[in-house]
């Protein structure tokens, strides 16, 4: 059975037959026997119920109910009770990873199987309290019930979570690939594309006798490319729920009014306002997707678009490699924060163009000053966040003070504005073998916080237990 190993198939026959043992055969049989003529009935109020719960209700419709599941799940049932060899264990077991993978496959939440199998226990505990089975073999036979399934349930959920997650690994891999195919390209392509669609529309609403060849934008290339390949690419973006909003308003909405501006007798005068309309969601519809593009580039690229330097959510998977490989070969790290100082002055005097190159220059002599292995991470708007790699406190401090006579000397004068006296405040925190980063950048913080209120423009090493 594919992602399942022939250990959890063996351990799981092993658990279904010690919870049967449990029970006297004769009993098994009787509620075997039970469970076969009531089993319609079961499937029935199991389905009632569930179609009446708005989350599950989701994922099925009374047709598929009908035709389908209804019959596998009496079928299902049968098939758990059913009195068997190690043989036929084996390929109860095999039946309920299957049914694990179609969920998975389906991507029906595990909470909703969850909450199923409960009310199919509840149907038939109750039946079996109405039965006329003595006390003791009553309290056994419920046992074995919610026994089975739990186990039962328990198969399932492995084989979801094995096929979910190699889904996801194929999903993941398939947005590598894509990013591999040169995304930026892509994103001009479709620019064009809309725009493309946008010019061809114009044409036919001014010609009404060429309405009838006016295509959704739907159908077009650009539609083409946002149901098949973006749903993948950008799934979860919220984007792509507003775009598919935006393509359907233009396409069921905008275009029936424009193509049907003659036959209601309402005149062309609504022309220029529909095309207005249609002209304004379409730049929506650009704005939308050119920042999906954008995020996704620079979530791809683990950059931050300003200063390429890398964006701040990696800091806590490179903070957390690091100390586990400082414990182990006992070498120390350390982080610095660098924060400029008076920056807001500089974005008051000069604009924010100004600010913003000043900034990138900032990024390239911090990046430019330190070793391939160190990391720089973009840690807010003007604060920067370095991590040392393999330094002792005195290396640490000599990089931070060499950084800040840099600042100190460099002139970021520009487009003839002269800018010079700009400087930065460091706090820097060297790794003692704590393993929560937390407390590392908060030694960072407060040292720099201190720099600042010493009088900027100067180091302070924080102190670390
Ligand atoms: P301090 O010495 O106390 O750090 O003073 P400051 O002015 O640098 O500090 P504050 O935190 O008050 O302001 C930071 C400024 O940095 C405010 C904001 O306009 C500017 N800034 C942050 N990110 C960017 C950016 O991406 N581009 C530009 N141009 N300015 C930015
Ligand atoms: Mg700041
Ligand atoms: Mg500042």
């Amino acid at each position: 059975m594919a992602g399942v190993s022939e250990n959890i198939i063996d351990d799981a026959v092993n658990t279904w037959m010690a919870i049967c043992d449990e029970v006297a055969i004769p009993l098994q049989h009787q509620l075997y026997t039970m469970i076969c003529v009531r089993a319609e009935n079961f499937a029935e109020l199991f389905y009632g119920m569930i179609l009446q719960d708005n989350q599950a209700s989701k994922f099925l419709t009374q047709v598929q109910v009908q035709q389908r599941l209804h019959a596998s799940m009496v079928e299902w049932l049968k098939g758990v009770f059913k009195v068997s060899q190690p043989d036929g264990i084996k390929s109860k077991v095999e039946r309920q990873l299957h049914v694990g993978m179609v969920h998975a496959r389906f991507q029906v939440p595990l909470s909703i199987v969850a909450k199923s199998a409960r009310k199919m226990k509840q149907v038939i505990a109750k039946d079996l309290q109405d039965s006329d089975l003595q006390r003791n073999e009553l309290a056994k036979a419920i046992c074995l019930v919610y026994e089975l399934f739990d186990h039962a349930i328990d198969i399932m959920n492995q084989s979801y979570i094995e096929n979910f997650e190699s889904q996801t690994r194929n999903d993941e891999s398939y947005r590598r690939f894509a990013v591999g195919q040169n995304i930026a390209a892509e994103r001009e392509r479709l620019r064009a594309c809309l725009l493309s669609w946008e010019r061809g529309f114009l044409l036919h609403a001014n010609q009404p006798e060429n309405c009838c060849e006016m295509h959704k934008i739907g159908a077009s290339e650009f539609g083409l490319w946002f149901r098949h390949k973006a749903m993948t690419l950008f799934k979860g973006s919220m984007e792509i729920f507003e775009i598919t909003q935006l393509i359907s308003k233009i396409d069921d909405d905008l275009l029936l009014k424009v193509q049907d501006r003659d036959g209601d007798g309402d005149g062309d005068g609504d022309l220029s306002k529909l095309v207005h309309e249609i002209d304004e969601t379409v730049a929506s519809i650009m704005f939308m997707f050119s920042s999906m593009f954008d995020r996704f580039l620079e979530v791809e690229n683990g950059r931050d678009d300003l200063t390429h330097l890398l964006n701040r959510r990696f800091l806590p998977s490179v903070l957390s490699r690091e100390i586990s490989m400082s414990i182990k070969t006992g070498n120390r790290f350390a982080i610095m924060l660098i924060d400029l100082d008076h920056f807001k002055r500089v974005n008051d005097t000069w604009g924010h163009g100004i600010g913003d190159a000043v900034l990138k220059k900032a990024a390239e002599i911090i990046r430019n000053s330190l070793r391939i292995g160190d990391f720089v991470f973009r840690y807010g708007g003007e604060e920067i966040m370095v991590v040392l790699v393999e330094v002792n406190k005195e290396i640490a401090m000599n990089v931070a003070e060499n950084l800040r006579t840099k600042f100190e000397e460099f002139d970021f004068s520009m487009n003839g504005n002269t800018i010079t006296n700009l400087t930065v405040s460091v706090g820097v925190a060297l790794h003692e073998g704590h393993p929560d980063y937390e407390r590392l950048i908060n030694a960072a913080d407060d040292a720099m916080y201190h720099a600042k209120k010493n009088g900027r423009n100067q180091c302070v090493l924080a102190k670390t237990d």
